[in-house]
């Protein structure tokens, strides 16, 4: 369909309808005081509009979403290198799980795990100060999306540090195999500060496009990243439910708990969602029918 604001208006419509919208994440007070209510959704195009529907104005916690930007700098700073410190295969377990690293040698298998991408982060920051990357890190974000406006929100960053004690698990079992290079306590201030970044879906999907990459768009992620980061989302990227996103969607995609979605469409688009309801597997619910009805109706999944 090529009246694609006529297919966001039809998604914004349908959502408004839905009542039954999953439950807020409770970990944090800052997410658990989130309205369930809200439904945002936009679409980057390489020609520079940016099309909307619902509230894709308002901003959000990107939380796991930001793995995606870590990892695009770790691999632009470690390149192929960057595969010695984390795998790349779906794990099959929980997002948060500690199991498999003690069956691997304290290897995480994914950069978008929370084991893997605090080893991403490790090997992201390489010896700087976590101000120093962090700061780097919101540039390349606003670069992305072509946005100064977009900050760390300090009350979730200081939530996620007053309760991050199964992440202080992994990093200190990892750190015990000798797979962090920096102190453990700073990679994970630096990982609970990521996490806290917020944004609003127009600046998420601008963001996006930079892994769709397109005619026109500026090359901030190089093209042999952008296939690698694509594929690993589209494996891994919505944690124990990636097959059944891939399954619907069939478009490279992240998802983060503040209800969230990140999906690159090779070539045509950036895309961003949110909803802070989530399914049982921890997924914005309405993001997810919102991209299930976008893929159905653009005919854009990679899959045909
Ligand atoms: N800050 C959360 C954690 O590390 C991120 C959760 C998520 O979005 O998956 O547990």
């Amino acid at each position: 369909m090529s009246d694609l604001q006529g297919v966001l208006d039809r998604i914004g419509l349908t959502m408004a309808e839905r009542t039954d919208r999953g439950r807020v994440a409770s970990y944090i007070p800052p997410l658990a005081r989130v309205d369930p209510m809200q439904f945002g959704m936009a679409v980057a195009l390489p020609d520079g509009r940016t099309l909307t529907t619902g509230n894709a104005a308002t901003g959000f916690s990107i939380q796991s979403i930001s793995k995606v930007f870590t990892l695009s700098l770790a691999l632009g700073r470690l390149g192929e290198g960057f595969w010695s410190h984390v795998g790349r295969e779906p794990s099959g377990q929980a997002f948060n799980s500690i199991l498999q690293l003690e069956h691997e040698a304290g290897l995480p298998r994914n950069p978008f795990i929370n084991a893997g991408a605090i080893a991403t982060t490790d090997a992201a920051m390489a010896n700087h100060e976590p101000k120093v990357f962090l700061a780097e890190l919101l540039s390349f974000v606003r670069a992305a999306a072509e946005d100064e406006d977009i900050h760390i929100d300090q009350a979730v960053a200081d939530s996620e540090k007053a309760t991050g004690d199964l992440n202080r698990a992994l990093a200190f079992f990892m750190a015990s195999h000798d797979r962090l290079s920096n102190p453990v306590e700073k990679v994970l201030g630096t990982y609970f500060h990521q996490c806290a970044i917020h944004m609003n879906c127009r600046q998420l999907a601008r963001a996006a496009l930079a892994f769709a990459g397109g005619p026109g768009v500026p090359n901030l992620v190089s093209e042999a990243r952008r296939k690698r980061i694509n594929s690993l989302m589209m494996l891994c990227g919505h944690y124990d439910a990636s097959g059944d996103f891939a399954f619907r969607v069939g478009l490279p995609g992240k998802s983060g708990v503040g209800g969230g979605i990140l999906v690159a469409a090779p070539g045509r688009a950036g895309i961003a969602v949110w909803s802070p309801g989530l399914n049982a597997q921890g997924n914005s619910k309405l993001g997810t029918e919102a991209l299930d009805m976008f893929a159905t109706l653009t005919g854009w999944s990679v899959f045909g």
